[in-house]
């Protein structure tokens, strides 16, 4: 049976930039044929523990948020057998105790990340997450792994360090095509068609065929466009994060990807 992704939609941050507050959604999503049981990512903690931690204004997250959007597409914690984490930041990797069946699935550069982040980072690592992490029995509980594998038949991880060095994008072979879960490599689809009023309110002509690297990385900006165009060259469709706009589930929804243009060339 080819798989299906549901997209969990498990709460939201408010982000405060410059001059507004920003809400995030926040999402993972759970991978089956039926047979195998993945779930990509596994969420943030909830509001009080954000707000306590992090100073941060949410909704929903924890625990509970997880075992309910599970229960709404027919599974639940226990049912899961591998756990992909994209990267371990305090919003994709929280619920790790609930997952106690699950083989951990990570980039071995992400664990050192996460032990020694580059400054502007500190705060995404949360401690319980690491302990959570190096807590695992291995290979049973935790698998790390380094660069491009496949993960089962049809589900393979690519590494694509930009937004962290040790971040990585699950690609899943649907009925209707390759999906690329890319999480935080490039979080919102303005990042990537940068240049189309479709996918970004304020177009950036100047980007026309390029990509925009999101705002916190851990690399250069060339590394992080590279890890872009390789999601691009090996996937059909792209979801990222925390994006309000993604499909729910694939491949019955499918993403429309603006056709690119070139620089001052769009029909308006
Ligand atoms: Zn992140």
């Amino acid at each position: 049976m080819p798989f299906r992704i549901h997209t969990l939609h498990l709460g939201d941050l408010m982000v405060p930039w410059t001059h507004a507050v920003v809400k995030e959604p926040v999402h993972c999503w759970y991978v089956t044929d039926g047979t195998t049981r993945i779930l990509v990512d596994s969420g943030m903690p909830g509001p009080a523990e954000l707000k306590r931690r992090l100073n941060l204004d949410s909704t929903g997250g924890g625990g509970e948020a997880l075992v309910a959007a599970l229960r709404r597409v027919g599974t639940t914690p226990d049912a899961i057998d591998k756990v992909v984490l994209t990267h371990l930041h305090f919003d994709h990797a929280w619920n790790l105790d609930l997952l106690a069946n699950a083989q951990i699935v990570l980039q071995r550069d992400e664990l050192f990340h996460a032990i020694d982040p580059v400054p502007t980072q500190r705060i995404y690592y949360l401690r319980e997450t690491l302990n959570a992490v190096l807590g695992r029995r291995r290979p049973k509980g935790l698998r790390l792994v380094e660069g491009d594998i496949d993960l089962v038949p049809g589900v393979s991880l690519m590494k694509v360090p930009g937004h962290t060095p040790g971040i990585q994008a699950a690609i899943v072979a649907t009925d209707r095509g390759r999906v690329a879960l890319v999480s935080d490599c490039g979080d919102s689809y303005a990042n990537w068609y940068p240049a189309d009023p479709d996918a970004n309110p304020r177009p950036l002509r100047y980007l026309a065929g390029d990509f925009l690297p999101g705002l916190i990385r851990s690399e250069g900006e060339r590394v992080y466009a590279e890890s872009m165009r390789r999601v691009l060259s090996r996937a059909d469709i792209v979801v990222p994060a925390h994006d309000g706009r993604i499909p729910r589930t694939m491949p019955d929804e499918w993403f429309q990807i603006p056709a690119p243009v070139a620089s001052g060339q769009r029909q308006t």
